[in-house]
């Protein structure tokens, strides 16, 4: 029987070609505060990242991560076979297994993900302008669009803590105020 990857390495790994092809944490964590700051007057860019972080923790966006990332490395090197290198090399707009794979992680994270996403492929924020106008060197076909949903993911995840949190404030400002004595005492 084939041994499992633990999920430790995955992480790592993923991690670490994230930051090989130039991605930082903050990165995304500052499309994550343009998304959510107009709806999160609280918001801090430290809150993002740390959101950003919580996403990429989750294995199957780790896993799409590597295959992404994997597919623009090896068409850098001009190894893909053809017609696909062509297709990659180019970032081909109808191709569309970019956005399909990026898309794929963002479903854990119910509707907000999904609409920013789609808002950001359309829309390029941030490090995926950079990513998607090819300004530096490489192939990033797959890159900017996962950079997308990582973002979206994240953000989806801050919309969804914050009314968790007033809720939870409410609930605590209405059992303060059932326990006040009533009228004056003393
Ligand atoms: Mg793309």
């Amino acid at each position: 029987m084939k041994s499992r990857v633990h999920s430790d390495e995955v992480k790592f790994a993923a991690l670490q070609k994230l930051k090989e092809r130039g991605v930082s944490i903050r990165d995304i964590a500052e499309i994550v505060y343009e998304m959510q700051s107009p709806y999160n007057k609280g918001l801090t860019l430290e809150l993002c990242d740390e959101s950003v972080e919580k996403v990429l923790s989750k294995r199957e966006v780790l896993h799409a991560l590597l295959v992404g990332i994997a597919l623009d490395t090896v068409a850098d090197t001009g190894r893909l076979s053809e017609p696909l290198q062509s297709i990659v090399q180019s970032d081909e707009g109808l191709f569309g297994c970019d956005e399909t794979l990026a898309l794929g992680s963002v479903l854990g994270y119910g509707s907000i993900a999904v609409t920013t996403f789609g808002y950001l492929d359309k829309d390029k924020v941030g490090i995926i302008k950079r990513l998607d106008t090819k300004i530096g060197k490489g192939v990033h076909t797959s890159l900017d669009d996962l950079v997308a949903s990582i973002a979206a993911s994240a953000s989806s995840r801050i919309a969804h803590r914050m009314r968790d949190e007033e809720e939870a404030q409410a609930a605590n400002d209405q059992a303060a105020a059932a326990a006040e004595p009533e009228g004056n005492v003393g």
